[in-house]
């Protein structure tokens, strides 16, 4: 499981490998990259406006949510796992996602050069259809149950 969701909706439903590109919104990380290992901290942390933000064990710089924002680089290593599920996996199921956002938009050209069939699901066309083996046009929440059921008859 590749996501660009910052949320862990994933894990609550029972994916137990999921690679977050985007990072991980339950999750904190230091504002001076101090390398500490992130940590675990309610959301709400964030959002009360009297107060500063929580602060780093380590080092005592702020701590901001563990998401990639605009211009930042992804995660190394959740790059990496990602290139390599793409490498490796005989099908890529790209659901629900315009298709735009680089590098993770280059995954199922990734997979579809390394022999896998791509399986699109998407209300609308995006740049990924041109590659799709199949493109499922409708809402990911009407066709994977729809999938699943197939798959398993
Ligand atoms: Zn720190």
């Amino acid at each position: 499981m590749i996501t660009q969701n910052v949320d862990d909706l994933h894990e609550r439903a029972g994916s137990a490998r999921v690679c977050h590109l985007h990072g991980r919104l339950m999750e904190t990380k230091c504002f001076a990259d101090c390398r500490g290992a992130p940590t675990l901290i309610a959301p709400e942390a964030f959002v009360n406006g009297a107060q500063p933000p929580p602060t780093c064990p380590y080092c005592g710089s702020w701590l901001r949510p563990n998401v990639v924002w605009f211009g930042e680089m992804l995660a190394l290593n959740d790059l990496i796992i990602a290139q390599d599920a793409a490498e490796e996996c005989d099908v890529m199921l790209v659901v629900g996602t315009s298709g735009l956002v680089f590098p993770a938009a280059n995954l199922p050209n990734t997979a579809a050069q390394n022999g896998a069939a791509v399986i699109e699901i998407n209300p609308e066309a995006t740049d990924i259809s041109r590659i799709a083996n199949v493109s499922l046009r409708g809402p990911s929440g009407t066709l994977l149950p729809m999938l699943l059921e197939w798959v398993r008859a």
